[in-house]
């Protein structure tokens, strides 16, 4: 009998902890499994998040929960102190490191005797019924079950803004900040970890750098607390909820617990998939009209050492905070002028380099391969356009709501249903519950078409 093929596209943290789960059963079960990693750049394991090469760029969430295999919560922390760097659980270690530590579990857990891993550097064009994977390039790749694990979307274009080569539309392309830190201004949209990121690298790359960081609320993520702070339970009414029961519960969490927020967010990280799912779509989309971008702040932090060199950047006046929103963008000398409503008055500012941080765009349709499959009717959006609408276990539902048999989806393409889906946390549990339905899936093989 021939071995059964799993075919993930998109080699990402998603991927790779996708492919991690599949292999470690498969051998653990001695079920002859081959799985197939496709990944357009050949960042296999390291994808948007964990290819960076700045030591300064750190995981923002702490060591102990970074494991990249469920039910083995030390496992990263023992491989990191066995390669000699000095880490403590409570620590936020570069995600480079977090990148190398992925890519070896990656390759460890295809060892013999499953001796099953193929990485293949393509880009996936589209599917041939569920039973075959097609490339750019035109090669083929046979599947008896497929894993969509493409990440996020590039940020949406910017209005009235041409492309231009100052103007980074992708910060996390590869090399897209390599020749941003030339010294000029740097304009960032968005003021996230995104933003972070790019006032951290071009600072350091060149110190007299300014970088203006524009929003419209001007929100910078929190810090982590210098020590972790104690999970607080909060307890929410039964049934269907309302965002306002949402902010009640919260708000008195925090008032009884002395005005510390932390733990609050600590003890509601675990249920945040649970909470949404007891949202109706409506009060989702208020959710993410009126408080998402609170939430986020508060829920994706910054270590405490990123905080320090942030409030050291602005209070030198490297990094200024603008609230408004961009009108535009024209080129002008070697840079470009952009063009931006500041406080309710329009600005001109003339910059070297304008980076596109404002996250990922929500539109699925604009990658070719998800808009294929939408237009084949092979998937279809979720109710609020956030990604891919699928069943609890990952099934891509197809255009009239049936779940596929043997396609699915894991990490930020799950956002719609799931909301909080894009931590490695949320990631490696959906890959654990994944890899035993695909083993059934495959079970029974079936005539599919050939590489
Ligand atoms: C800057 C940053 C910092 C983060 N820090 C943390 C942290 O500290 N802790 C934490 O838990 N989480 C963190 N996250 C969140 C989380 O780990 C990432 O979002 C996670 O890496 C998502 O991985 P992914 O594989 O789903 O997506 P991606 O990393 O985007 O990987 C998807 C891959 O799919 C490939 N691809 C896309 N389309 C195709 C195609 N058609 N064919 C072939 N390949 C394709 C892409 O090239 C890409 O390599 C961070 C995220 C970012 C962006």
């Amino acid at each position: 009998m021939e071995t059964p093929s799993i075919v993930v596209v998109g080699g990402g943290a998603s991927g790779a902890l996708t492919a991690i789960h599949l292999l470690r059963l498969a051998r653990t079960r001695r079920t002859p499994t081959a799985v197939t990693l496709i990944d357009q750049h050949g960042r296999h394991a390291l994808g948007q998040a964990y290819a960076t090469t700045d030591p300064h760029h750190l995981l923002n969430t702490r060591a102990d929960r970074m494991s990249a295999v469920e039910g083995e919560p030390g496992h990263f922390l023992s491989w990191a102190r066995a390669t000699g760097l000095d880490a403590s659980g409570t620590g936020y270690l570069p995600r480079a490191v977090y990148g190398r530590y992925l890519r070896e579990v990656l390759a460890a857990s295809a060892e013999p005797p499953a001796r099953a891993l193929h990485l293949i550097t393509g880009t996936a064009t589209g599917l041939e019924g569920d039973h075959a994977v097609r490339l750019a390039d035109g090669r083929r790749v046979a599947a008896d079950a497929v894993v969509l694990a493409l990440g996020n979307r590039a940020p949406a274009p910017l209005p009235g803004t041409p492309a231009h080569p100052r103007h980074v539309a992708d910060p996390w392309a590869a090399g897209a900040l390599d020749e941003v830190g030339d010294g000029t201004p740097v304009l960032v949209l968005g003021t996230g970890l995104t933003m972070v990121d790019v006032a951290l690298t071009v600072t350091r790359a060149h110190p007299g750098t300014v970088v203006y960081a524009l929003s419209r609320r001007g929100l910078l993520p929190r810090a982590h607390p210098p020590v972790p702070a104690a999970p607080v339970p909060v307890t929410f009414p039964d049934g269907p909820l309302r965002v306002a029961d949402l902010l009640r519960v919260v708000r008195q969490a925090v008032r009884a617990n002395a005005g510390d927020w932390h733990g609050v967010m600590e003890g509601l990280r675990p249920r945040t998939q649970e909470l949404w799912t007891r949202l109706a779509p409506g009060e989702r989309r208020i959710f993410l009209d009126r408080v998402a971008r609170y939430w986020e702040i508060h829920r994706h932090r910054v270590p405490p050492a990123s905080a320090a060199a942030l409030a050291e950047l602005l209070a030198s006046g490297r990094l200024r905070l603008l609230r408004g929103g961009l009108v535009g963008a024209r080129p002008a000398g070697a840079g470009l002028r952009v063009l931006a409503e500041v406080d309710g008055t329009v600005r001109e500012l003339d910059v070297g380099w304008l980076v596109n941080a404002t996250g990922p765009g929500a539109d699925v349709t604009s990658d070719p391969f998800l808009a294929g499959l939408v237009s084949a009717g092979a998937a279809r959006r979720d109710a609020l356009g956030l990604g891919l609408d699928a069943g609890q276990d990952g099934a891509v539902l197809d255009a009239t709501g049936r779940p596929g048999e043997r396609v699915f989806a894991v990490g930020p393409l799950l956002r719609g249903g799931l909301y909080e889906t894009t931590a490695v946390p949320e990631i490696r549990a959906q890959a654990a519950a994944l890899a035993p339905r695909l083993l059934e899936a495959v079970r029974v093989p079936r005539s599919r078409l050939t590489a």
